[in-house]
């Protein structure tokens, strides 16, 4: 019924205390942990965390999210921040935009290529793919094949092993053929090698490209650091792409990467399918490091929403007894407020699911408004008052019947009476705080 709903809502979002020394400590270590197995360097974790330490002491906790709820929320702004903050687009640009793609072998760059010139296809723009893999012939019918699959036209020559002199000739064709963006493929090695960087360095020099881009497999931890950071050194790389974000892969190296090379992220890959590609949201990213299930816009709605006076002034008046219709009505305002009750809950961690087939209607609360709306300030203040007449008086005000008075005013002392023992238990326990 509503109240169990309500106070299951309540209980959730209202936690008391203060950041202090000792639970940000602990918590902080929790939070290195949980980013070192999110496969966040050492090095960085700890810088990280550091700098979340600083920031939540001494912050004021609102009434109506507990302190670690909060925590979360400190720790996914900073991790927001660390990754860039906002979204960073690819650059377009230059007749036509040419964008190169390095990384080893098996990163993903070929299966990338294919899923950014449909990206690029659905904006309604000419893309030619370009086979540049020259090593293994098998590279080019692996793009053909992608090519094909996508719907863009992709320029491969057999005979030719130059990789420079392919660039040069594909980007050629592409003005012949008004193809406005080239997307190059390269050819990697199972590791980082001289010839290899020698190579990927000329065509870079040789065709000036708008986006030099590094494709890395997210799986591959740290030594994704290592190869980011020899690649950088080299190409002085624009961004980079993570793949294979599909797997068990927290998403640490995301963090790593970002931190060592200062080069913004722009794409995940998450997949074999050519649609599998999306665009890199910071935001998002630490939501999955973090693995908080959706307590960030939780505490985020309940910032924004909850009236923390308000808030106090209510629990002052739970813990004196004098809980009324009025303060009924107020906390029904916040919760509506917060957006759809079903959604609220099922952001809850762990509620999600027990709540899934349980029928949140939010219209619930509109009978139970107008019942409350009819009566006088004094009825909703003292709600001793309401005897019969009274609530006959209030079915016919808010065309409700006299059941549905009967079964609020029913809900309403149950309320009260589970409001009153709490605060018998937390007399004699010490505290509302070990209620929670
Ligand atoms: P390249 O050597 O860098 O060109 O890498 P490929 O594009 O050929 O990819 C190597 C392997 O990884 C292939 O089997 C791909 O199907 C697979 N792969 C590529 N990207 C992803 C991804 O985002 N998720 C998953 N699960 N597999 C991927
Ligand atoms: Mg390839």
């Amino acid at each position: 019924n509503l109240s169990t709903k309500l106070d299951r809502a309540f209980k959730t979002l209202k936690g008391q205390g203060s950041i202090t020394e000792i639970n940000v400590a602990a918590t902080v270590k929790e939070i290195r942990r949980a980013l070192v197995d999110a496969d966040v360097n050492y090095k960085v974790a700890k810088e990280v965390t550091d700098k979340i330490k600083e920031e939540a002491m001494g912050r004021d906790v609102l009434i109506s999210v507990s302190p670690g709820q909060l925590m979360t929320k400190i720790v996914y702004d900073e991790l927001t921040q660390l990754m860039g903050g906002e979204k960073q687009d690819i650059v377009i640009k230059g007749e036509p935009a040419v964008i190169l793609l390095s990384g080893l072998q098996g990163s993903g760059k070929t299966t990338f290529a294919g899923k950014l010139a449909a990206y690029l296809k659905k904006q309604n723009r000419t893309v030619l793919l370009v086979a540049c893999d020259v090593y293994r012939p098998a590279a080019i019918d692996q793009l053909k094949v992608l090519g094909e699959q996508v719907g863009v036209e992709v320029y491969a020559e057999v005979e030719n092993k130059n990789p420079v002199d392919i660039s040069r000739n594909a980007i050629e064709y592409a003005r012949k053929n008004n193809k406005k963006v080239v997307i190059i493929d390269t050819a990697g090695r199972l590791a980082v090698d001289e010839q290899m960087m020698a190579e990927i360095e000329q065509v870079k020099r040789a065709i000036n490209p708008a986006e030099t881009l590094f494709v890395v497999d997210s799986m591959t931890g740290q030594d994704a650091v290592n190869t980011a950071k020899t690649f950088n050194d080299r190409l002085n790389f624009d961004g980079v792409v993570l793949t294979k974000l599909d797997g068990d892969s927290r998403g640490g190296a995301a963090l790593s990467i970002r931190a060592v090379v200062e080069k913004p992220i722009k794409f995940i890959s998450t997949g074999e399918k050519m649609e599998a590609l999306d665009m890199f949201y910071p935001d998002r990213m630490a939501q999955r490091i973090l693995g908080m299930g959706d307590v960030i816009s939780l505490v985020e709605r309940a910032q924004q929403q909850f009236d923390e006076e308000e808030a106090k002034r209510i629990n002052q008046k739970i813990r004196k007894n004098q809980f009324n219709f009025d303060d009924f009505l107020s906390q029904l305002e916040q919760i509506k407020k917060m957006g759809n009750l079903k959604d609220l809950v099922g952001m809850i961690p762990g509620m999600g699911k027990a709540m899934k087939d349980v029928e949140i209607d939010d219209n619930a609360f509109k009978p139970i408004e107008a019942i409350i709306k009819s009566m006088t300030p004094q009825e909703r203040s003292q709600p001793e008052l309401l005897n019969g007449s009274r609530r006959r008086r209030l079915a016919k005000g808010s065309g409700t019947d006299i059941q549905q008075v009967n079964n609020l005013m029913k809900q309403f002392e149950d309320m009260r009476k589970v409001m009153r023992t709490m605060n018998k238990m937390s007399q004699t326990k010490g505290g509302m705080q070990q209620m929670a």
